[in-house]
Protein backbone atom coordinates (compact mmCIF):
# COMPACT_ATOMS: atom_id res chain seq x y z
CA UNK A 1 0.00 0.00 0.00
CA UNK A 2 0.84 3.65 -0.59
CA UNK A 3 1.49 5.97 1.78
CA UNK A 4 -1.06 8.30 -0.23
CA UNK A 5 -3.39 5.67 -0.26
CA UNK A 6 -3.56 5.26 3.73
CA UNK A 7 -4.72 8.79 3.97
CA UNK A 8 -4.16 11.04 7.12
CA UNK A 9 -6.39 8.71 9.51
CA UNK A 10 -5.18 5.92 8.44
CA UNK A 11 -1.68 6.53 8.80
CA UNK A 12 -2.51 8.01 12.33
CA UNK A 13 -4.74 4.70 13.34
CA UNK A 14 -1.07 2.62 12.07
CA UNK A 15 0.96 4.80 14.30
CA UNK A 16 -1.97 4.03 17.04
CA UNK A 17 -1.81 0.37 16.58
CA UNK A 18 2.31 0.51 17.32
CA UNK A 19 1.85 1.64 20.65
CA UNK A 20 -0.59 0.01 22.42
CA UNK A 21 0.60 -0.15 25.77
CA UNK A 22 0.75 3.29 27.75
CA UNK A 23 1.83 4.19 31.23
CA UNK A 24 -1.05 4.36 33.70
CA UNK A 25 -0.77 8.57 34.37
CA UNK A 26 -1.73 8.91 30.33
CA UNK A 27 -5.34 8.88 30.73
CA UNK A 28 -5.17 9.48 27.12
CA UNK A 29 -2.71 9.14 24.25
CA UNK A 30 -3.50 9.82 20.10
CA UNK A 31 -6.37 9.82 19.29
CA UNK A 32 -8.21 12.87 20.69
CA UNK A 33 -8.07 17.14 20.44
CA UNK A 34 -4.85 16.86 23.62
CA UNK A 35 -3.19 14.28 24.89
CA UNK A 36 -4.35 13.75 28.68
CA UNK A 37 -1.57 13.16 31.71
CA UNK A 38 -2.28 12.93 35.64
CA UNK A 39 -0.69 15.34 37.33
CA UNK A 40 -2.41 15.16 40.81
CA UNK A 41 -5.56 13.94 42.14
CA UNK A 42 -7.67 16.59 40.98
CA UNK A 43 -5.50 18.17 37.81
CA UNK A 44 -4.55 17.18 34.48
CA UNK A 45 -2.06 18.26 31.96
CA UNK A 46 -3.24 18.55 28.57
CA UNK A 47 -1.16 18.71 25.23
CA UNK A 48 -1.82 19.00 21.89
CA UNK A 49 0.49 19.79 18.38
CA UNK A 50 -0.24 21.41 15.20
CA UNK A 51 1.62 22.89 12.33
CA UNK A 52 1.28 25.37 9.83
CA UNK A 53 3.14 24.52 6.74
CA UNK A 54 3.87 27.11 4.01
CA UNK A 55 2.36 26.30 0.69
CA UNK A 56 -0.19 23.58 2.29
CA UNK A 57 -1.97 25.62 5.12
CA UNK A 58 -0.74 29.35 4.09
CA UNK A 59 1.04 31.24 1.25
CA UNK A 60 3.44 33.71 2.43
CA UNK A 61 2.91 36.40 0.14
CA UNK A 62 -0.88 36.31 0.81
CA UNK A 63 -0.92 36.17 4.44
CA UNK A 64 0.19 39.63 7.02
CA UNK A 65 2.91 37.69 9.32
CA UNK A 66 0.96 39.30 12.16
CA UNK A 67 -2.08 37.10 11.37
CA UNK A 68 -0.30 34.55 10.42
CA UNK A 69 1.28 34.35 14.20
CA UNK A 70 -1.59 34.52 16.14
CA UNK A 71 -3.47 31.87 13.89
CA UNK A 72 -0.71 29.41 14.43
CA UNK A 73 -1.53 29.87 18.34
CA UNK A 74 -5.26 30.09 17.31
CA UNK A 75 -5.56 26.52 15.76
CA UNK A 76 -3.47 25.12 19.10
CA UNK A 77 -5.69 26.92 21.55
CA UNK A 78 -8.89 25.35 19.32
CA UNK A 79 -7.42 21.69 20.91
CA UNK A 80 -7.45 22.81 24.05
CA UNK A 81 -10.81 24.44 24.23
CA UNK A 82 -12.02 21.09 22.69
CA UNK A 83 -10.90 19.14 25.79
CA UNK A 84 -12.85 22.05 28.12
CA UNK A 85 -9.15 23.05 29.22
CA UNK A 86 -7.10 25.84 30.27
CA UNK A 87 -4.50 26.60 28.03
CA UNK A 88 -0.79 27.60 30.12
CA UNK A 89 2.06 28.01 27.62
CA UNK A 90 3.34 26.78 24.02
CA UNK A 91 6.72 26.18 22.45
CA UNK A 92 7.07 27.76 19.01
CA UNK A 93 9.47 25.74 16.31
CA UNK A 94 10.22 27.69 13.30
CA UNK A 95 12.01 26.16 10.52
CA UNK A 96 13.29 29.10 8.03
CA UNK A 97 14.20 29.30 4.64
CA UNK A 98 16.36 32.07 5.06
CA UNK A 99 17.21 33.25 2.08
CA UNK A 100 14.16 34.42 1.34
CA UNK A 101 12.14 35.11 4.34
CA UNK A 102 12.51 39.12 5.44
CA UNK A 103 13.13 39.40 9.63
CA UNK A 104 10.54 42.20 9.07
CA UNK A 105 7.55 39.34 8.15
CA UNK A 106 9.17 37.38 11.68
CA UNK A 107 9.09 40.18 13.88
CA UNK A 108 5.27 41.24 12.95
CA UNK A 109 4.55 36.95 13.29
CA UNK A 110 6.33 37.11 16.63
CA UNK A 111 4.03 40.61 17.36
CA UNK A 112 0.88 38.73 16.45
CA UNK A 113 1.65 35.04 18.06
CA UNK A 114 2.69 37.04 21.78
CA UNK A 115 0.10 39.76 21.64
CA UNK A 116 -2.67 37.24 20.91
CA UNK A 117 -1.30 34.67 23.52
CA UNK A 118 -1.33 37.80 25.95
CA UNK A 119 -5.00 38.44 25.28
CA UNK A 120 -5.57 34.32 25.73
CA UNK A 121 -2.78 34.19 28.83
CA UNK A 122 -0.67 32.04 27.71
CA UNK A 123 3.20 32.37 27.17
CA UNK A 124 5.93 31.57 24.96
CA UNK A 125 8.29 29.41 27.14
CA UNK A 126 10.50 28.07 24.01
CA UNK A 127 11.18 26.38 20.96
CA UNK A 128 13.77 25.60 18.17
CA UNK A 129 14.78 27.10 15.62
CA UNK A 130 16.40 25.61 12.10
CA UNK A 131 17.16 26.57 8.54
CA UNK A 132 14.58 25.00 6.38
CA UNK A 133 15.34 25.55 2.93
CA UNK A 134 12.44 25.95 0.86
CA UNK A 135 9.48 26.64 2.95
CA UNK A 136 8.42 28.48 6.16
CA UNK A 137 7.44 25.63 8.96
CA UNK A 138 5.73 26.38 12.07
CA UNK A 139 5.19 23.60 14.81
CA UNK A 140 3.23 24.82 18.05
CA UNK A 141 2.88 22.14 21.39
CA UNK A 142 0.58 24.18 23.28
CA UNK A 143 0.38 22.64 27.19
CA UNK A 144 -3.07 23.00 28.81
CA UNK A 145 -4.69 22.30 32.12
CA UNK A 146 -7.95 20.78 33.51
CA UNK A 147 -9.79 19.67 36.53
CA UNK A 148 -9.82 15.43 36.72
CA UNK A 149 -13.40 14.99 35.94
CA UNK A 150 -14.11 17.73 33.69
CA UNK A 151 -12.17 16.28 30.74
CA UNK A 152 -14.67 15.90 27.80
CA UNK A 153 -13.52 13.04 25.55
CA UNK A 154 -14.80 12.56 21.50
CA UNK A 155 -15.61 8.82 22.65
CA UNK A 156 -18.23 10.15 25.35
CA UNK A 157 -21.26 10.12 23.16
CA UNK A 158 -24.63 8.89 24.13
CA UNK A 159 -27.46 6.89 22.32
CA UNK A 160 -30.00 10.04 22.30
CA UNK A 161 -27.80 12.90 22.54
CA UNK A 162 -28.73 16.18 21.08
CA UNK A 163 -26.01 17.45 18.74
CA UNK A 164 -24.62 21.01 18.68
CA UNK A 165 -22.33 23.54 17.09
CA UNK A 166 -20.85 26.70 18.35
CA UNK A 167 -21.15 29.95 15.64
CA UNK A 168 -21.12 29.31 11.96
CA UNK A 169 -19.77 26.89 9.81
CA UNK A 170 -18.15 27.36 6.64
CA UNK A 171 -17.16 31.22 6.58
CA UNK A 172 -13.38 30.29 6.64
CA UNK A 173 -13.71 27.86 3.78
CA UNK A 174 -15.44 30.63 2.10
CA UNK A 175 -13.16 33.63 3.12
CA UNK A 176 -10.12 31.17 1.73
CA UNK A 177 -11.76 31.24 -1.84
CA UNK A 178 -12.84 35.24 -1.70
CA UNK A 179 -9.03 35.63 -0.78
CA UNK A 180 -7.94 34.05 -3.50
CA UNK A 181 -10.55 35.09 -6.19
CA UNK A 182 -11.60 38.20 -5.16
CA UNK A 183 -15.05 40.59 -5.31
CA UNK A 184 -16.50 43.09 -3.48
CA UNK A 185 -19.15 42.97 -1.14
CA UNK A 186 -20.74 43.89 2.14
CA UNK A 187 -19.19 41.36 4.97
CA UNK A 188 -16.06 40.62 3.01
CA UNK A 189 -13.66 41.32 5.85
CA UNK A 190 -15.94 39.15 8.43
CA UNK A 191 -15.16 36.00 5.98
CA UNK A 192 -11.68 36.40 5.43
CA UNK A 193 -11.40 37.17 9.00
CA UNK A 194 -12.43 33.80 9.41
CA UNK A 195 -9.96 32.13 7.71
CA UNK A 196 -6.47 34.73 8.29
CA UNK A 197 -7.63 35.24 11.67
CA UNK A 198 -9.69 32.26 13.71
CA UNK A 199 -11.19 33.08 17.23
CA UNK A 200 -11.13 29.59 18.99
CA UNK A 201 -13.70 29.22 21.41
CA UNK A 202 -11.51 29.09 24.29
CA UNK A 203 -14.52 30.03 26.79
CA UNK A 204 -16.97 28.29 25.82
CA UNK A 205 -15.13 24.98 25.93
CA UNK A 206 -14.52 26.02 29.55
CA UNK A 207 -18.02 26.67 30.72
CA UNK A 208 -19.32 23.84 28.88
CA UNK A 209 -16.80 21.56 31.00
CA UNK A 210 -16.99 23.21 34.31
CA UNK A 211 -20.76 22.96 34.16
CA UNK A 212 -20.58 19.13 33.01
CA UNK A 213 -22.96 19.71 30.00
CA UNK A 214 -21.26 17.74 27.14
CA UNK A 215 -20.99 14.28 26.99
CA UNK A 216 -18.34 14.43 24.20
CA UNK A 217 -16.60 17.11 22.42
CA UNK A 218 -14.50 17.90 19.45
CA UNK A 219 -13.30 21.24 17.58
CA UNK A 220 -14.03 21.64 13.77
CA UNK A 221 -11.21 21.77 12.32
CA UNK A 222 -11.09 19.33 8.84
CA UNK A 223 -15.03 20.17 8.23
CA UNK A 224 -18.51 19.52 10.51
CA UNK A 225 -18.72 16.00 9.06
CA UNK A 226 -14.96 14.64 9.15
CA UNK A 227 -14.77 15.71 12.84
CA UNK A 228 -18.34 14.33 13.56
CA UNK A 229 -17.07 11.16 12.29
CA UNK A 230 -14.71 10.99 14.73
CA UNK A 231 -17.27 11.43 17.65
CA UNK A 232 -19.23 8.44 16.00
CA UNK A 233 -16.43 6.38 15.60
CA UNK A 234 -14.80 6.91 19.44
CA UNK A 235 -18.76 6.75 21.03
CA UNK A 236 -19.97 3.75 19.13
CA UNK A 237 -23.02 5.52 18.03
CA UNK A 238 -24.04 6.90 14.90
CA UNK A 239 -25.51 10.35 13.83
CA UNK A 240 -28.13 12.30 11.65
CA UNK A 241 -27.69 15.60 10.70
CA UNK A 242 -30.41 17.76 9.98
CA UNK A 243 -28.78 19.62 7.09
CA UNK A 244 -31.46 22.92 7.50
CA UNK A 245 -30.02 23.25 10.89
CA UNK A 246 -26.43 23.77 10.10
CA UNK A 247 -26.03 27.30 11.30
CA UNK A 248 -24.76 29.60 8.55
CA UNK A 249 -23.55 33.19 9.05
CA UNK A 250 -25.21 36.16 7.46
CA UNK A 251 -22.45 36.93 4.80
CA UNK A 252 -22.02 33.19 4.24
CA UNK A 253 -25.78 33.34 2.70
CA UNK A 254 -25.06 36.78 0.85
CA UNK A 255 -21.46 35.32 -1.00
CA UNK A 256 -21.57 31.91 -0.80
CA UNK A 257 -24.16 31.14 -4.07
CA UNK A 258 -21.00 32.84 -5.76
CA UNK A 259 -17.96 30.91 -4.62
CA UNK A 260 -19.10 27.42 -4.29
CA UNK A 261 -21.33 25.24 -7.06
CA UNK A 262 -22.65 23.15 -4.00
CA UNK A 263 -22.46 25.85 -0.78
CA UNK A 264 -23.85 23.76 1.66
CA UNK A 265 -21.34 21.22 1.56
CA UNK A 266 -18.70 24.04 2.20
CA UNK A 267 -20.47 24.06 5.30
CA UNK A 268 -20.34 20.57 6.42
CA UNK A 269 -17.40 19.92 5.12
CA UNK A 270 -15.08 23.00 3.90
CA UNK A 271 -12.63 22.99 7.40
CA UNK A 272 -11.05 25.61 9.28
CA UNK A 273 -14.34 26.33 11.31
CA UNK A 274 -12.81 26.18 14.88
CA UNK A 275 -16.30 26.20 16.02
CA UNK A 276 -16.57 23.27 18.80
CA UNK A 277 -19.03 20.62 18.32
CA UNK A 278 -20.74 18.63 21.29
CA UNK A 279 -23.15 16.00 22.07
CA UNK A 280 -25.54 16.90 25.33
CA UNK A 281 -28.35 14.64 26.85
CA UNK A 282 -31.44 15.41 26.10
CA UNK A 283 -32.62 16.90 29.28
CA UNK A 284 -29.34 19.32 29.74
CA UNK A 285 -30.64 21.26 26.35
CA UNK A 286 -32.15 24.06 28.73
CA UNK A 287 -28.39 24.61 29.90
CA UNK A 288 -27.31 24.92 26.94
CA UNK A 289 -29.31 27.53 25.87
CA UNK A 290 -29.26 29.43 28.87
CA UNK A 291 -25.10 29.67 28.26
CA UNK A 292 -25.55 30.44 24.79
CA UNK A 293 -27.23 33.46 25.86
CA UNK A 294 -25.06 33.94 28.73
CA UNK A 295 -21.42 34.00 26.73
CA UNK A 296 -23.44 35.88 23.70
CA UNK A 297 -22.40 32.98 21.22
CA UNK A 298 -25.02 31.43 18.54
CA UNK A 299 -25.28 27.44 19.55
CA UNK A 300 -27.27 25.69 17.70
CA UNK A 301 -29.04 22.22 17.72
CA UNK A 302 -28.13 20.09 13.93
CA UNK A 303 -28.99 16.38 14.88
CA UNK A 304 -28.65 13.77 17.65
CA UNK A 305 -26.69 10.39 18.13
CA UNK A 306 -28.24 7.20 17.66
CA UNK A 307 -27.29 3.73 18.59
CA UNK A 308 -29.63 2.19 15.71
CA UNK A 309 -27.96 4.52 12.74
CA UNK A 310 -24.92 3.55 11.43
CA UNK A 311 -22.51 5.99 10.33
CA UNK A 312 -23.67 9.54 9.59
CA UNK A 313 -26.84 10.31 7.92
CA UNK A 314 -28.14 13.43 6.56
CA UNK A 315 -31.80 14.31 7.05
CA UNK A 316 -32.95 17.28 3.82
CA UNK A 317 -35.68 19.65 4.55
CA UNK A 318 -38.16 17.25 2.91
CA UNK A 319 -37.09 14.90 5.81
CA UNK A 320 -35.30 12.12 3.45
CA UNK A 321 -32.48 10.88 4.60
CA UNK A 322 -29.07 9.94 2.84
CA UNK A 323 -25.66 8.29 4.24
CA UNK A 324 -22.78 10.94 4.32
CA UNK A 325 -19.38 10.64 3.47
CA UNK A 326 -17.62 11.79 5.76
CA UNK A 327 -15.46 14.07 3.59
CA UNK A 328 -12.80 16.86 5.16
CA UNK A 329 -9.56 17.96 5.01
CA UNK A 330 -7.18 14.90 4.75
CA UNK A 331 -3.75 16.15 3.87
CA UNK A 332 -2.74 13.12 1.81
CA UNK A 333 -5.73 12.61 -0.01
CA UNK A 334 -7.16 16.32 -1.02
CA UNK A 335 -5.64 16.24 -4.31
P1 LIG B 1 -6.66 17.67 15.59
O1 LIG B 1 -7.27 17.87 14.21
O2 LIG B 1 -7.63 17.77 16.69
O3 LIG B 1 -5.40 18.47 15.81
P2 LIG B 1 -5.44 15.37 14.48
O4 LIG B 1 -6.46 14.80 13.54
O5 LIG B 1 -4.35 16.22 13.94
O6 LIG B 1 -6.21 16.14 15.64
O7 LIG B 1 -4.76 14.20 15.31
C1 LIG B 1 -5.54 13.18 15.89
C2 LIG B 1 -4.69 12.48 16.92
O8 LIG B 1 -3.55 11.88 16.31
C3 LIG B 1 -4.13 13.39 18.00
O9 LIG B 1 -4.13 12.67 19.22
C4 LIG B 1 -2.72 13.67 17.53
O10 LIG B 1 -1.85 13.99 18.62
C5 LIG B 1 -2.35 12.33 16.91
N1 LIG B 1 -1.29 12.43 15.85
C6 LIG B 1 -1.38 13.09 14.67
N2 LIG B 1 -0.26 12.91 13.93
C7 LIG B 1 0.57 12.13 14.68
C8 LIG B 1 1.88 11.60 14.48
N3 LIG B 1 2.56 11.85 13.36
N4 LIG B 1 2.40 10.84 15.48
C9 LIG B 1 1.71 10.59 16.61
N5 LIG B 1 0.47 11.04 16.84
C10 LIG B 1 -0.11 11.81 15.90
MG1 LIG C 1 -9.02 19.17 17.19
Amino acid sequence: MKFSDLGEFGFINRITRRCPIQPPFILKGIGDDAAVISFSDDLVILLTADQLIEGFHFRIDETEGKRLGAKALAVNLSDIAAMGGYPIGYTLSLGIPSQRIALDFLDAFYEGITSFGEMMGVALIGGDTSESGERFFISLALLGKASKGKVIYRGGGKDGDLLYVTGWLGDAALGLRISEQGGNRAGKENLLARHFSPLPRVKEGQVLAERGIPNAMIDISDGLLADLNHIVEQSGVGAEVDLSGVPRSPEFQIWARDFAADPLSLALSGGEDYELLFSVSPEKSIQVAQLSQELDVPITCIGKLAREIKGIWLKDEQGRSKKAEPRGYDHFKTG
